[in-house]
């Protein structure tokens, strides 16, 4: 056995590893040295861990390191960039089940439960009041233990439904019945016992509970949620894998798994913040409300009626040769065309003819974080050309032509000029403010807050009708003919 002073300075050279990783990932040309100081951060925290334990049988820890090594390295290889959010899911509820297990493993560990029938599951167990530590420490420990089968359960449970929405495996988003009112019953039942469960360590009826009402839980919590919703509940249900491991490293005392557990529960919560401040929606309303819930009825004919111009691809073309900034703003129907590598080709063919290209991002067009600078990193755009929209912004103005692709809510002028709106406050791409704008898109429906968009009536702007893909590659043919 290492010293333990050694062990506890090689834990905390992981966590620093840890950190340099997550500040690597933040970056998209540091993001792979990040993920792999990660990852080596991880490495020597499980060898360590391994030298720390005694009468283990290394057989089932290598088995499981080879068997689940295959599993995830196939699974990584071969997920497309598209199917990435189930990934992200199913690794979440890994994750909550893990630290679930571990919980439930100590417990039944340290009650000495050896059940033989279902029925021995609901006996209270006779437990000394040192089997989990002398007060406080005792406390912590049965508090951790049941707070962690109720938080990973929930999590486990949950990614199982994000992961199944996402892959459409289940199709409706159906309220289950009892509503929040129901879910916030569940809740609160669970806690009951919690608490019952610390003041008596041998309940086993009080550890069934939680695990039950916790399993349902996450299946209530989540089934209601609209799939475009669903990022938004993974980055959530990430924050509490995280803080279920942290709570399993006070249960093991393990302090390098409650520095790696609280630091994706932290930074699980700032992706889920960072996402609703980006459309301006709280978090009880992406979990319990639909987007566009109150405010005012808008008529799309009112907006629309007599005064949309549309124009065909090689039209557009005539239009681009003459310019000299050209910035071209993506969004979910770019995804759904596929169109990022025809995109990058027209960008192409535009900088041959001298024009300035640049991307406007937004942080959550598509239906995941990063959703955009992942599709056109796959089409080898360069990273620099992807531009923030804090940044992008104020260089509309300089802009001859912005191509709006299969994006709508995000450059929807409403939500910074009407008060009453649905959307009213999200921030937005101001491609108004360009001299022309050239929207492609296959009709004049909205996007995904069911919104009309003014832009599309503007006098600078022409619409061009059609799947995305196919009217940039005729854009782009026209333009090397011309
Ligand atoms: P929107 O959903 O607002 O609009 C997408 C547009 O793409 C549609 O209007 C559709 O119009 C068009 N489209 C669909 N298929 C095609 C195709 N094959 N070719 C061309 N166009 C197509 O997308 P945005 O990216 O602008 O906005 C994202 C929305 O999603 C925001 O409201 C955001 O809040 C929300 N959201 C984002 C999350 C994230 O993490 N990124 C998470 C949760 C929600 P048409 O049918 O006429 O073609």
């Amino acid at each position: 056995m290492m010293n333990p002073d050694l062990i506890n300075f090689i834990y905390l050279l992981s966590a620093i590893l840890f950190i340099l990783g997550i500040k690597g990932l933040t970056k998209p040309k540091t993001a792979v040295r990040g993920n792999m100081l990660s990852a080596l951060g991880m490495l020597v925290a499980v060898v360590v861990t391994l030298t720390t334990i005694n009468d283990v049988d290394f057989t089932y820890v290598i088995a499981g390191v080879i068997v689940g090594g295959i599993i995830g390295g196939v699974m990584a290889l071969k997920v497309q960039m598209t199917s990435m959010p189930q990934m992200v899911a199913l690794l979440n509820g890994f994750g909550g089940g893990a630290s679930l297990t571990i919980a439930l493993a100590e417990y039944a560990t340290r009650v000495g439960m050896a059940p033989t029938s279902l029925s021995d599951f609901f006996e209270p167990v006779a437990v000394s009041s040192s089997v989990f530590g002398d007060g406080l420490v005792g406390t912590i420990a049965i508090l951790s233990i049941g707070l962690t089968v109720l938080i990973g359960a929930v999590t486990l449970t949950g990614s199982l439904v994000a992961f199944g929405k996402l892959q459409e495996l289940i199709k409706k988003s159906r309220g289950l019945p009892g509503g929040p009112i129901g879910n916030g019953l569940m809740l609160a039942g669970a806690l009951v016992a919690v608490y019952l469960l610390v003041n008596n360590p041998g309940n086993v009826a009080a550890m069934a509970t939680i695990l039950s009402l916790a399993l349902l839980l996450g299946l209530f919590l989540v089934m209601p949620i609209g799939g475009a919703d669903m990022p938004v509940v993974i980055a959530l249900l990430n924050s509490y894998s995280g803080i279920a491991a942290a709570l399993a490293g006070f249960i093991l005392g393990n302090t390098v798994l409650i520095v790696a557990g609280s630091l994706v529960g932290t930074s699980g919560l700032i992706l889920t913040q960072i996402m609703c401040v980006a459309m301006n929606r709280s978090l009880a309303n992406v979990l319990f409300g639909k987007m566009a819930a109150g405010g005012e009825e808008i008529d799309a004919d009112e907006i629309y009626a007599g005064k949309v111009t549309s124009a065909q691809p090689d039209e557009v073309a005539m239009m681009l040769e003459t310019a000299q900034r050209v910035v071209i703003v993506p969004g979910f129907g770019m995804a759904m065309a596929q169109a990022q590598h025809a995109v990058r080709e027209l960008a192409d063919a535009l900088e041959k003819n001298g024009t300035e290209v640049e991307y406007g991002i937004h942080p959550v067009a598509g239906r995941m974080p990063g959703h955009m600078n992942v599709l056109l990193a796959e089409a080898e755009v360069p990273y620099d050309k992807l531009v923030e929209m804090d940044r992008i912004n104020p260089t509309f103005e300089d802009t001859d032509v912005v191509i709006v692709i299969g994006a709508n809510d995000v450059t929807n002028p409403m939500a910074r000029d009407s008060e009453g709106s649905p959307i009213y406050g999200m921030p937005i791409l101001n491609v108004d403010k360009a001299r022309n704008v050239v929207v492609i898109k296959r009709s004049l429906s909205p996007g995904f807050a069911g919104l009309p968009n003014p832009l599309f009536a503007m006098d600078h702007t022409i619409m061009v009708y059609g799947d995305g893909k196919k009217a940039v590659v005729e854009m782009t043919t026209a333009l090397n003919q011309a």
